[in-house]
């Protein structure tokens, strides 16, 4: 049913330094899986010196990997999207080794909506001890060797996501925000579609025209792919309202019926994407909730249309 412009094409090369342009370079962790697909993308910016993007999951052969892609080259920071497990923990570690100041994104934080939320299995997937050195707001800048970087904050995937852009090279890192692989699981209690939505749309607004995510490869024509992500969202919204009309009021019972393309294995983070479209679906006036938001709650229309 979908009309996504998936690529799936990636040669991992896990471990090795793997240069994308002059200034730009990956190293992708040996940490596959139905969430990470080919694993998690380091990225090297700068040639003499290098900023260190998304050091990636507590895996000690990753760090060794990183220290040799490194090569004695000084740190000037190490950046970090966001604070799920496969892109932040290594941040410490390689703090330590090469003395490079944690810069990025804040602590683990749950969306507004979702405060009150009981855990979920996602929740396992934060680290909630993460608490850089020097807390990055949108629009600020660092530079190194000579190369641009420019933070931007695209909160959806979790509350506190940060792409980071090249502009001089008309490259963007949009973290977990973008990927060419698979739509973005927005998650609650971190995630927020309408945030999501938001965050779409300020890329969209902006002239970078090269996509380099954190899972997978690139992004082919992100001038079609990201509008085609947006009308893929509102697809899944109209499914959850025709599931409504037709009388569904749990989480699970509309998963059932609208994940009918996607693994079962899938369906407990379906679940959780339905929940912020239900929760997007309440802030724009349309549905209706018993109580608070949660996977156990009964949604209902607020007017039949
Ligand atoms: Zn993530």
């Amino acid at each position: 049913m979908s009309k996504m412009d998936f690529n799936r094409e990636f040669d991992a090369r896990h471990g090795e330094l793997v240069a994308i342009t002059d200034e730009l370079s990956r190293v992708t962790c040996n940490n596959p899986s139905a969430l990470t697909f080919a694993g998690t993308n380091t990225f090297l910016v700068g040639k003499n010196e290098v900023v260190v993007i998304d050091p990636g999951p507590m895996d000690l052969e990753h760090l060794d990997a990183l220290m040799k892609a490194i090569d004695g080259r000084p740190v000037k920071a190490i950046l970090v999207s966001h604070t799920h497990v496969d892109h932040s923990p290594l941040a410490g570690p390689l703090k330590e080794k090469t003395g490079a100041p944690v810069m990025g994104c804040g602590p683990h934080k749950r969306a507004v909506s979702f405060s009150d939320m009981a855990e979920t299995p996602m929740d396992a997937s934060s680290q909630k001890d993460f608490v850089p050195d020097d807390e990055l707001e949108d629009g600020t800048k660092i530079s190194v060797d000579g190369v641009t970087i420019e933070v931007v904050a695209t909160p959806g995937h979790t509350e506190n996501h940060l792409s980071f852009a090249l502009p001089e090279q008309g490259v963007m890192l949009p973290g977990d925000h973008v990927m060419a692989w698979s739509t973005t699981i927005v998650a609650p209690p971190d995630g927020s579609m309408n945030a999501y939505m938001k965050s779409l749309d300020k890329l969209m607004a902006r002239s970078e025209t090269r996509y380099f995510p954190s899972h997978g490869g690139e992004v082919n024509n992100p001038k079609v792919f990201l509008p085609q992500l947006k009308q893929h969202r509102q697809m899944r919204s109209d499914a959850i309202l025709e599931r409504l009309r037709a009388g569904d009021d749990e989480v699970m019972t509309m998963v059932k019926a609208i994940y009918t393309d996607v693994d079962p294995k899938l369906h407990g983070a379906a679940a959780l994407n339905v929940l912020a479209q239900l929760d997007d679906l309440i802030a724009q006036g349309v549905v209706m909730c018993d109580a608070k938001v949660t996977l156990s709650a009964k949604f209902t229309l607020r007017e039949l249309t």
